[in-house]
């Protein structure tokens, strides 16, 4: 196990080049359940932490509650998740008087019953979240396990392939589900790293011949993310069929034998 960074030597923040003052959780600490919530077991061990200046630390606590709602009543999470949801989460909502789930979901949001088969239904929120913050708490985990594995800093750049995300074009659709394939092929057999995999894990793709890697998030064994790190120095390789779609013309990727039409105009 990785010891927690000692900050009595001088220390740069993870994700920019200011002096470091505290330590950061990275995924933030609210997205693992608490002791008295879930007192059978201590989902809490280890938790990550690298070093951070003050604007990367507390100016992001709203973020961190934002994630955590966002994150926790996620269909498909395994137990814990549904029991952060109805502890934690929920006190949270309630004490803003449900205005987070305005801040969740940005447009289109609607109460949905999801049938489960056998006369059993679920009650869910559904709409459209609001995808650059989402965005921009992913890139800054995967920056904060980046500096925890390597023990120095990414400088480049980070996107994100969130797998929750429903996309309705069609075109569209298609190529989330072609990169999606395809980061789950290459993460597939990887060492699961943290310590409590029930809530959090990471795995590391080895950088390509570009320099690129992937770092797969995972919580509640659920709900992937994908991050491509992008160096500044590497060259973006150029893909024909990546650029014939760049031009609006329909392009068919293949990948295991499944074949994947994209037409993004
Ligand atoms: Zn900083």
């Amino acid at each position: 196990m990785k010891q927690p960074p000692d900050l009595s030597v001088r220390q740069f923040c993870y994700a920019c080049e200011n002096e470091a003052t505290s330590v950061e959780h990275t995924p933030p600490k609210c997205i693992f359940p608490q002791l008295k919530d879930f007192p059978h077991k201590n989902l809490r061990r280890n938790l990550i932490t690298v070093p951070s200046c003050d604007h990367h630390n507390s100016a992001k606590s709203k973020d961190d509650e934002f994630l955590m709602i966002s994150l926790a009543g996620m269909l498909g999470n395994n137990s814990i998740g549904y029991v952060h949801s109805i502890t934690k989460v929920d006190r949270a909502l309630r004490r803003s008087s449900y205005k987070l789930i305005e801040r969740i979901f940005v447009s289109n949001r609607k109460f949905v019953r999801i049938d489960l088969g056998g006369n059993k239904f679920i009650d869910a929120i559904a709409g459209t979240p609001d995808i650059d913050r989402l965005n921009m708490c992913f890139k800054h985990i995967a920056l904060g396990i980046y500096r925890h594995h390597f023990s120095t800093n990414f400088k480049g750049e980070i996107k994100a392939l969130v797998s929750f995300l429903i996309i309705e074009h069609q075109g569209r659709s298609k190529l989330q589900e072609f990169l999606l394939a395809r980061a789950r092929r290459d993460t597939r057999d990887l060492p699961r790293h943290g310590e409590n995999p029930e809530v959090f894990s990471y795995q590391l793709v080895d950088p390509d011949e570009n320099g690129i890697f992937l770092i797969k998030l995972c919580f509640f064994e659920n709900i992937e993310i994908f991050c491509a790190l992008i160096p500044h120095a590497s060259n973006v390789p150029t893909h024909l069929g990546f650029e014939l779609m760049k031009h609006g013309m329909p392009v068919t990727f293949t990948l295991d034998g499944d074949e994947y039409p994209v037409h993004v105009e």
